[in-house]
């Protein structure tokens, strides 16, 4: 009977996930039946307009990962689209090179700059990093003024002429939409990746995107190479189009234009912003006499779309994660699945915290203190708030620096100040506070977790490479693994801000299961859980270490630590107040009468 019930469940899925698929294909279809539609108008004009917006986007889709996905605001684009502009125009108007090399040769010029742009992001944040970006901006318009033996300064230079048959208006509307469709491809195969999924970590829980061992000074700089690329090359498209240009062209609206077509897109979407770059690009055209308003416009709407619709166009279009979720939702683990996930983790060697000290200007936050996790076993570590626990398992993975004293694991030292390197150690944590991207999916943040054991490279992941896709199958299947384990997999394709506090712990602990874990660290994983829930937290976590992982469980409820502990110690101002055995713990009288209240 029950068999016959979870079959007439199954039997809908397949049609169910091709009717998902062809509604999240539709969008796209649509769109692209539009514009190869749109040269049967025989309208010259529109040729010019489609072109111009088709030349954005190229420009919009790859900063679109920098700001939409990467969450930093480089605001002075513009800079790129004219360093590329110059660029190809010169090539052509001086040494006689083909249009399409003079493109390439913007593109790598555009990318050795989109790195240069990038590099300030990887220390100064927000505001200050975009005016960073405005500054460029301007140097690069006062080069293109002043160097007039190369850019012929105010009076300018011509724009590529393109080759038959792209020298006709539709023609080289054709060729700017080619573009479009690839730098649409591989943006949206870039943030499909493991790379796309990191780069929303950094934006939204960089705390857990170093714990799970992302590096951001690569990928910052890795996608700030791909968008300056793609903006220069859009810059030569875009000289073309002009058929002149002057650093007059390249004015400030500009660059407000592609930043806002992403902010009223949405972050962390594609179709978005590719419908705001066109909104933006063709609304000036159907307002003709509002054109000196034009800036007064983008402003208001910009200000409508932040206060009304945060989340954007592909927030309104997100029809999924309008469905209520059920009400009352019990999470049950399956600890028997962790043979799948964790059988190959050999017990290795310890983790050992020698006098360790650490104090936050007066407050000894640390003071001393010895500590050991093996592998195998649930080491339990209790204490009044305050006395030290965060702080002992900041210092394990890297988070804070110990002042005085050794951390090790087996016999080499683990390097203080650097988190995003234990994860490489097999180290995986989560946090007091559950550190989750509320944006992305259950699935998603859980696949983030495995960020570090995907094989492919970015330039793989680029191309939808074979092993960009052999990361994904694996990935998503792990993930799913993992969301079992845990007993959320019904929630798998649920935004993470929709969740219970509780079932955000577990999600964590999936995700810290992505890394396969030698040690896992958990800072009080059952608080705001149900007494219900934590004897089943209880048995997953003993069950963890029964795979051989060793464990660090921080936690108040004391019943916890004693029913599953191994070793426990117990806390006071950053001082050892016990050690030993919970059976031990339970008999000392300073631990009873201070902390257990006995
Ligand atoms: P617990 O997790 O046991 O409640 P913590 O490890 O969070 O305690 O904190 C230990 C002590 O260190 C507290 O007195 C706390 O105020 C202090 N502390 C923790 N983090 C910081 C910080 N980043 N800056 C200043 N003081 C801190
Ligand atoms: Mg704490």
């Amino acid at each position: 009977m029950s068999a016959a019930r979870e079959g007439l469940v199954a039997a809908p899925r397949l049609p169910g996930r091709a009717a998902a698929m062809l509604r999240g294909a539709l969008p796209w279809l649509l769109l692209l039946g539009l514009a190869l539609a749109l040269p049967f108008t025989r309208n010259d004009y529109w040729a010019v307009i489609a072109s111009r917006a088709a030349i954005y986007w190229v420009l919009v889709a790859g900063l679109n990962l920098v700001v939409g996905f990467g969450g930093q605001l480089a605001i002075g684009y513009v800079a790129l689209l004219t360093l590329g502009a110059y660029t190809a125009s010169v090539l052509v108007a001086r040494t006689g090179l083909h249009p399409f090399l003079a493109f390439a040769a913007a593109g790598g010029v555009g990318a050795i700059a989109g790195v240069i742009v990038g590099l300030p992001a990887l220390r100064l944040r927000t505001f200050y990093f975009a005016m960073t970006t405005l500054g460029f901006a301007t140097i690069v318009t006062q080069v293109a003024l002043a160097w007039q033996s190369v850019t012929g300064g105010g009076i300018g230079v011509a724009g590529p002429v393109m080759p038959a048959p792209f020298d006709t208006p539709w023609g080289f509307y054709l060729f700017c939409l080619f573009c479009a469709v690839a730098s649409t491809w591989m943006t949206a195969n870039v943030a499909r990746s493991r790379f796309g999924r990191a780069l929303i970590a950094i934006r939204d829980a960089e705390v857990a995107a170093e714990a799970t061992g992302i590096s951001k000074p690569v990928l910052l700089l890795s996608v700030f190479l791909l968008s300056g690329a793609s903006a220069a090359v859009a810059g030569g498209l875009f000289a073309t189009l002009q058929s002149y240009i002057t650093p007059d062209a390249f004015t400030f609206d500009l660059s407000v234009l592609f930043f806002i077509a992403i902010l009223i897109g949405g972050r962390g979407s594609i179709l978005g912003p590719l419908l705001g770059t066109i909104l933006l690009t063709v609304l000036p055209e159907f307002a003709a006499p509002l054109v000196a308003w034009s800036t007064f416009l983008y402003a208001t709407l910009l200000l409508v779309i932040v206060l009304a619709m945060p989340g954007g166009i592909a927030d309104l279009l997100d029809f999924r994660n309008r469905k209520p979720l059920d009400g009352d939702r019990a999470i049950v683990p399956r600890p028997a699945l962790l043979v799948g996930m964790l059988d190959h983790v050999a017990a290795r060697d310890r983790i050992a915290l020698q006098g360790v000290v650490l104090s936050f200007g007066g407050v000894r936050a640390i003071d001393g203190l010895d500590l050991e996790i093996r592998p195998g076993q649930v080491h339990g570590l209790i204490g009044p708030n305050g006395s030290g626990k965060t702080t002992t398992l900041n210092v394990i993975s890297g988070f804070n620096a110990a002042e005085a004293g050794a951390v090790t694991l087996g016999q080499s030292p683990l390097r203080s100040g650097a988190p995003q390197t234990r994860a490489h150690h097999g180290i995986a944590r989560t946090f007091q506070t559950p550190r989750s991207i509320g944006e992305a999916s259950v699935l998603q943040n859980v696949m983030i977790g495995g960020t570090i054991t995907g094989r492919g490279s970015l330039l793989e992941s680029l191309f939808c490479l074979p092993r960009h896709r052999a990361d994904e199958r694996r990935l998503t299947a792990q993930a799913m693994h993992a969301l079992r384990i845990v007993g959320l997999e019904s929630l798998a394709g649920v935004r993470a801000d929709r969740l219970q506090h509780s079932e955000l712990r577990f999600m964590e602990i999936a995700r810290a299961l992505m890394l396969h874990p030698a040690f896992l660290l958990l800072d009080e994983p059952a608080a705001g859980l149900s007494a219900e829930e934590i004897s089943r937290l209880g048995e997953l976590i003993v069950q963890i270490s029964r795979c051989g992982t060793g464990v660090l469980l921080v936690e108040h409820h004391a019943d916890l630590i004693f029913d599953i502990c191994d070793h426990v110690t117990v806390l006071n101002l950053g001082k050892q107040l016990a050690a030993g055995t919970p059976a031990e713990i339970r008999a000392h009288e300073e631990v009873v009468s201070a902390y257990l209240g006995g």
